[in-house]
């Protein structure tokens, strides 16, 4: 009897063991991989919360494409294949070293598993149609790559500021708007349902940066013929807040949707 007992606790730990062991697989190699990492949110940025304690060398271990601005809110934030590049105000484009630190940042370890050709895109409103038209699951978060010849794209930075710091609608109406012709270059970004509004930019958040590394920013409106699209759905999500006074003392219920609509969006 007791042979037998045994017998059949070897059967069942083994049993169990292949199940935890297939489970496991199934998350280290299926979609839990795809995870969207972020320092701090939309509606801090909102609040006027610039300054951060993450080190781009730090938000490089999350991911290897991402956005986001600097501290002080000095300018716009593009992150390509572990590089950084900074669009200032001033549309100069520079790649910064990993000290520098960031209030806002969104990144992911880019592995696209849909790769689509998107045709005639006429503004950024079309761009958002068609790209969303490719999602497979609307309430997921997804990261977008493309690389291509742009006919139009409209870029904006924002002007780095002092404290006390400003609400971000008292910064955009001082921001510097950049529109180029035929330029060839890669636009990465973010795309987050509405019900995450107040943590990123709702809908499509979209950086540039040109292949010869001299224009870029946020992208207010784009326009190309055809471009290649590489698309990954994300279904986690690590978010980090900072622990920062700034942060303890900041009322983060006060912006709204149109608050964030009005302020990244194309007036
Ligand atoms: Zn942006």
């Amino acid at each position: 009897m007791k042979k037998k007992l045994t017998a059949f606790s070897v059967f069942l730990l083994t049993a169990l063991l292949f199940t935890s062991v297939a489970f496991a697989a199934s998350g280290r190699n299926g979609r839990y991989q795809d995870k969207l990492f972020q320092y701090s949110t939309i509606n801090a940025i909102m609040q006027g919360q610039y300054d951060g304690e993450m080190t781009l060398q730090e938000l490089n271990t999350h991911g290897n494409m991402g956005l986001g601005t600097l501290n002080g809110l000095d300018g716009e934030l593009i992150q390509l294949d572990n590089k950084f590049y900074q669009v200032s105000s001033n549309g100069q484009v520079k790649e910064l070293d990993g000290k520098m630190k960031t209030p806002f940042a969104v990144t992911t370890k880019f592995d696209a598993k849909k790769k689509v050709t998107l045709s005639n895109v006429k503004d950024f409103q079309d761009f958002s149609e068609k790209l969303k038209a490719n999602f497979d699951n609307k309430n997921h978060f997804y990261a977008i790559k493309i690389h291509g010849k742009i006919d139009y794209i409209k870029n904006r930075s924002v002007p780095k500021q002092t404290r006390p710091y400003p609400p971000f609608t008292e910064v955009t109406p001082h921001q510097t708007v950049f529109e180029d012709h035929d330029v060839e270059g890669t636009i990465i970004g973010f795309y987050t349902p509405n019900y995450a509004s107040t943590i990123q930019v709702p809908g499509f958040h979209m950086h540039f940066l040109s292949d010869d590394r001299t224009k870029g920013g946020h992208i207010l409106d784009v326009k190309f013929d055809s471009a290649a699209v590489e698309i990954q759905q994300l279904s986690e999500f690590d978010l980090v807040l900072p622990d920062t006074e700034d942060f303890a003392n900041a009322d983060l219920t006060k912006t709204t949707i149109k608050d964030i609509e009005e302020a990244e969006n194309d007036k």
